[in-house]
């Protein structure tokens, strides 16, 4: 299994566990004395008087691939388990709820809002999962730690607030939610609620406004909510 540094940004925590390299890195250059990377490359492993970086790089590359191939934690026999998961695929709405989604994503996409069930849209949860389909790139590691199937970033609502993008991103499943109106694209079917006016009685026209309703809820604050406050202050 290749180890690299996206490998370890893709666990919880995401790019905030960079602030761990760049401590490590500063103990490090101070250990040997580095006022800069080059010189820290030049002085890594005791390799000090040196001038060829070139060759302190190659030679600092043997050192760390001997020290990993001698380390069992990255040996492939510590990561023949795969994921867990219960073998239930994902829905719109509720899941198990375990929030992993949450911290995995690299770029923040995923998050919750509360959402109360009503007879016309029952919910098992309080709160439910929603992607903010602009920030997500499609990695797919959400999925690698949901315990269900079909990835968070596909079945669960995918969030836009500009018109383009989600037009852009036909045929795919997602939802628009402007100003005045929220518009939801179900299997290239396009259902629209007017802000203000009734819901009506399709499902889905339902559904969309459960989740309006719960991303602007006054007391929640999320991508949606605040963009639309920023829009709407001008
Ligand atoms: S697929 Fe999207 S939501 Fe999932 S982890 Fe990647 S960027 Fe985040
Ligand atoms: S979508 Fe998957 S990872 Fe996210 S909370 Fe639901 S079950 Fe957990």
């Amino acid at each position: 299994m290749p180890v690299t540094v996206c490998t370890d940004l893709l666990q919880a925590g995401g790019y905030w566990r960079g602030f761990g390299y760049f401590e490590e890195l500063a103990l490090r250059m101070d250990a040997v004395g580095a006022t800069t990377i080059d010189e820290f490359v030049l002085r890594a492993y005791g390799d000090a008087g040196s001038t060829d970086l070139a060759a302190a790089r190659l030679h600092n590359t043997d050192q760390y691939v001997e020290r990993l191939a001698a380390d069992p934690r990255y040996h492939a026999e510590s990561h023949r388990k795969g994921p867990r998961k219960i073998g239930r695929l994902l829905k719109f709405f509720d899941c198990v709820t375990c929030n992993k989604c949450i911290p995995v994503c690299p770029n923040d996409a995923n998050f919750s809002v509360r959402m109360p069930s009503t007879p016309q849209v029952p919910v098992t949860k309080a709160r439910q999962i929603v992607n903010f389909a602009d920030f997500c790139n499609d990695c797919g590691n959400c999925d690698v730690f949901c315990l269900e199937d079909g990835g968070p970033y596909i079945l669960k609502p995918r969030l836009f607030v500009s018109r383009e993008r989600w037009l852009r991103d036909a045929p795919r499943d997602a939802v628009l939610i402007e100003p005045d109106a929220i518009s939801g694209r179900f299997d290239g079917q396009v259902v629209r609620v007017v802000t203000g006016e009734a819901c009506g009685d399709d499902p889905r026209a339902l559904a969309l406004c459960s989740l309006r309703d719960a991303l602007l809820d006054p007391g929640e604050a999320n991508y949606v909510s605040e963009f639309l406050r920023c829009e709407a202050a001008g």
